[in-house]
């Protein structure tokens, strides 16, 4: 079997420990930092296995350097200078095998232009994809390097894998991002009911993730820029209409920016 578990770290982040019974290899998905991976990886028996990264930004990989000390593995991740410690560069379509599951490399560009996504079709359980910060439960990354368009065709790329896929982002902002959610979608039914769902596991302290794509295309705004109903939202919000998709996407990704 195999088993998915968020570490937590900082504030708000998961860190993604994959394992499977029987085994006692492990890999981690963008470990910010290593004491609580080490923790886990100890309180379970497991040896660490493999690194992968899916952007540059510190509470992704800051944790690398101490877990190399311990383990010296492979380290997935971009192919970017700002990441020396990669000693396997991913490009958009590239395979990455670890634990016996193939990942499809997918690039993502948009909260950093380095940022890539790992997408495994035939998992146990259903296809998973690690997205880091770009699609979250509820809402998506903020673009601190890339463009509007740059961003809604990462998201796009997302939005067309299978929609059992289940969506491991990085972030516990989903009651946050429903709120807005629920001022561009309104009373829609589906949003309605993941709220209550969702505050339901937060009052229970669960993680909100993993979600999926079906999930995410039912109630995330940002994946339902030709919505007529964000379309209208968008108009009341700033009194002018946008019509191009990825410029829909620009401007709920401002509105939420102030929200
Ligand atoms: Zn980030």
């Amino acid at each position: 079997m195999l088993h998915i578990e968020p570490v937590k770290a900082f504030q708000d982040n998961y860190l993604w420990v994959v394992h499977r019974s029987g085994s006692k290899q492990a890999v981690v998905v963008d470990p910010g930092d290593a004491a609580p991976v080490q923790a886990y990886l100890q309180q379970q028996g497991l040896q660490l296995a493999g690194i992968l990264l899916t952007h540059h930004h510190a509470d992704h990989i800051g944790g690398v350097d101490a877990l190399l000390r311990h383990w010296p593995v492979p380290v997935y991740g971009p192919d970017t200078v700002k990441i020396p410690q990669v000693t396997h560069p991913q490009e958009d379509g590239d395979l990455v095998d670890v634990l016996g599951l193939a990942l499809q490399v997918m690039t993502v560009p948009g909260h950093t232009l380095d940022h890539i996504a790992y997408f495994a079709c035939y998992a146990e359980g259903g296809p998973l994809v690690f997205c880091g910060d770009t699609l979250f439960a509820g809402g998506c990354g903020r673009m601190f390097e890339g463009t509007a368009p740059m961003m809604y065709a990462s998201l796009q790329k997302l939005a067309q894998l299978p929609a059992a896929t289940r969506v491991f982002c990085t972030h516990e902002y989903t009651l946050s991002n429903l709120n807005f959610a629920k001022a561009v979608l309104k009373e829609l039914p589906a949003l309605t009911a993941r709220i209550a769902s969702e505050q339901l596991k937060r009052a229970q302290n669960q993680p909100t993730v993993p979600s999926s794509i079906a999930l995410e295309l039912a109630t995330n705004p940002f994946l339902r820029c030709e919505d007529p109903e964000v379309l209208a939202a968008l108009v009341t919000h700033q009194g002018t209409i946008e019509r191009d998709p990825a410029q829909v996407f620009g401007a709920l990704r401002r509105w939420k920016d102030g929200f």
